[in-house]
């Protein structure tokens, strides 16, 4: 959905989404496993900078929710995850910045993007909300103690043999020892 700067001139925008699986793209990393809702609204906010040069920036109001999917960095079982964002943002016309003018908006709190063009790709402000929510790797819980680098088991569920036929042979050297002194 295009936020067209356009049409925010004439009148506020005010949205509530549902975007299904795949209509976002967010990489490899994890699944969407619902829809995503998006509410909000878009409205334009007018940065007067002198010299009669008016800066048109959208600002962006709202919140988004969505179910995760993620594999376990350990062990690969899925890891559920809700995210639930609400986010104030402007973004500015893309290249109005360079000049370093001091902005006559306060940004204290509030986030800045830009857009470009003659608006903004509202699937995209999403896609960072969402990636701002997700960890850098994702564990089914703390101490999960992930798969046999041997034999592929997960050892949350099962122990396996490996360790005993793939014994240290720091170990092996105390094993001949207790054997001499059993003897
Ligand atoms: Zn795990
Ligand atoms: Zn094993």
């Amino acid at each position: 959905m295009l936020i067209r700067v356009r049409d925010l001139e004439l009148q506020n925008l005010e949205f509530d989404e549902s975007f299904q699986p795949g209509a976002i793209e967010f990489g490899p990393d994890f699944r969407q496993t619902g829809p995503l809702l998006s509410k909000g609204r878009a409205e334009l906010i007018v940065e007067h900078r002198g010299h009669k040069e008016n800066v048109e920036d959208i600002r962006l109001v709202g919140k988004v929710e969505v179910h995760l999917e993620f594999g376990c960095a350990r062990c690969l079982e899925p890891v559920e995850q809700d995210v639930n964002r609400a986010f104030d943002l402007i973004y500015r016309p893309l290249g109005v910045d360079r000049r370093a003018d001091e902005a006559s908006i306060s940004e204290a709190d509030t986030e800045i993007g830009y857009y470009q063009g003659e608006g903004l790709l509202l699937e995209d402000a999403l896609r960072e909300q969402v990636l701002l929510e997700t960890p850098v790797r994702a564990l089914c819980r703390e101490d999960c103690k992930g798969l046999c680098p041997h034999c592929g088991r997960n050892l949350n569920v099962e122990q396996c043999h490996c360790e005993q036929h793939l014994s240290d042979p720091r170990w092996e050297a105390l094993n001949e020892i207790k054997k001499k002194l059993q003897s």
